[in-house]
């Protein structure tokens, strides 16, 4: 089975305009078991686009197109189509119908250009395209089956979920499921990761499994395979299971579920609330918690208590604990976090101070230094993180905060 993409259009050609679409359609036409063989990016141009159609109609058994379907002269899909299979362009009344209620919708008549848009090659079906104008088309074409997508990634998307793929699967061409289970962890480099799951991660272990990291989370991506979604996923469960077990805690759960995520459930599981001071971080950890839905039910408020005197006028940590230890110290992170916890009543107190670069204020001090502080009821604790002089700001500030989210995560499973 041959797959082939054709990515139509001059602004990704130029360089203004990065192709998503070609993206997206590998991973799903992967996802149904029909890896894609060749994509190719071309630009607005008569000549190229005949070339690259007679190509994929000779070599491919399914081509997916993007782009091209849109009202305007520089848009050939379907003219191409119509010319490569032998056919002529006739117009498709049920779709003149279809973009005249569009444009009725919108309370708007249709000018007159977008009727070529109704124009389709024959013995082709239209691809009905509830969110936009142009309906794409489904042909053969040479030993191809053609299918023509719009270049607007949401529209692009739907008519593949929603028109392709059933007639790909009734034609009997998806009768394999493949999927990629994601598991996230947090806390350990990707080396150690990779060093604790060499037996997993082998060429030869089924089923395959990968690992990447995206600032500092490390996923397992395991691949499933099977006739259908059930048995695809049934295929993933043995090796979810050793990950788990092996690494515990740390596993921070499947899919979208990165640190905040996590931290957010387990404070709900465990019955705490949160609270947070801090500095260098800007109120990032406020905002990543906040994102979380449901983080009403534990998240109290923060405090961004940014120059050294707010520290202590909004937050009450003493002048002269300030100046005996530096602002950037395990005592004013202890004490950020005890006050916090008291001033906002929560279970919890997190704060956050440290130096998040370019320059450090002090000798004594690199850039990249954070010292955490987390206060329970009854214990107040602090934590220092190098988190690397060469680093940047913002790579810097993202760290601390899920480190500091990532500690008061743990807290909770203990406590919980
Ligand atoms: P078209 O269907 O060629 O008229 O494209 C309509 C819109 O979709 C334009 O804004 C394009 O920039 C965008 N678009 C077209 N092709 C792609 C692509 N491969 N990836 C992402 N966006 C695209
Ligand atoms: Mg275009």
């Amino acid at each position: 089975m041959n797959v082939e993409l054709l990515i139509i259009g001059s602004e990704l050609t130029s360089g203004d305009k990065l192709d998503t679409n070609g993206q997206w359609l590998c991973r799903r036409l992967a996802s149904l078991g029909l890896p894609v063989r060749f994509s190719t990016l071309l630009g607005d141009q008569w000549q190229d686009n005949l070339l690259a159609f007679a190509m994929a109609a000779e070599r491919a058994d399914l081509v997916v197109t993007s782009g091209g379907l849109g009202p305007t002269q520089d848009d050939l899909t379907r003219e191409t189509l119509a010319r490569v299979a032998g056919v002529e362009l006739l117009e498709d009344p049920a779709s003149l119908e279809t973009i005249r209620a569009m444009f009725a919708r919108r309370n708007r008549e249709m000018p007159e250009r977008n009727r070529v848009q109704a124009l389709l090659p024959a013995g082709a079906e239209a691809l009905f395209n509830r969110t936009g104008t142009a309906p794409g088309i489904w042909m053969q074409a040479g030993r191809a089956r053609f299918a023509c997508l719009p270049g607007v990634p949401s529209e692009l998307k739907l008519m593949m979920e929603e028109q392709v793929e059933p007639r790909l699967r009734s034609l009997g061409l998806v009768n394999r499921v493949v999927l990629h289970r994601i598991i996230n962890l947090f806390g350990l480099g990707e080396a150690e990761v990779e060093a604790k799951a060499l037996d997993l991660t082998a060429r030869e272990h089924t089923p395959e499994v990968g690992i990447t990291a995206s600032d500092a989370t490390i996923s397992f991506r395991i691949r499933g395979e099977g006739p259908d979604e059930a048995t695809a996923f049934a295929s993933t469960e043995p090796t979810a299971q050793i990950i788990r077990e092996r690494f515990g805690v740390l596993v921070l759960g499947e899919g979208d579920v990165d640190v905040p995520h996590a931290t957010v459930a387990a404070l709900s599981r465990a019955g705490l609330t949160l609270a947070t001071a801090e500095s260098c971080t800007g109120g990032l950890i406020a905002e990543r918690i906040t994102t979380v839905p449901g983080a009403s039910q534990v998240y109290r408020g923060g405090l961004v208590t940014y120059a050294t005197d707010v520290k202590s006028s909004a937050l009450g940590v003493p002048v002269e604990l300030i100046a005996r230890h530096g602002v950037v110290s395990a005592e004013v992170a202890e004490s950020m976090a005890v006050q916090v916890r008291n001033k906002l009543g929560a279970s919890i107190g997190l704060s956050v101070t440290g130096e998040a670069g370019p320059n450090s204020s002090s000798d004594a001090i690199p850039v990249g230094t954070v010292y955490v502080g987390l206060a329970t009821a009854d214990s107040v604790h602090s934590k220092l993180l190098q988190l690397g002089r060469e680093q940047p700001r913002g790579i810097i500030q993202s760290r601390a905060a899920k480190h500091a989210m990532n500690w008061t995560r743990l807290t909770a499973i203990l406590r919980g």
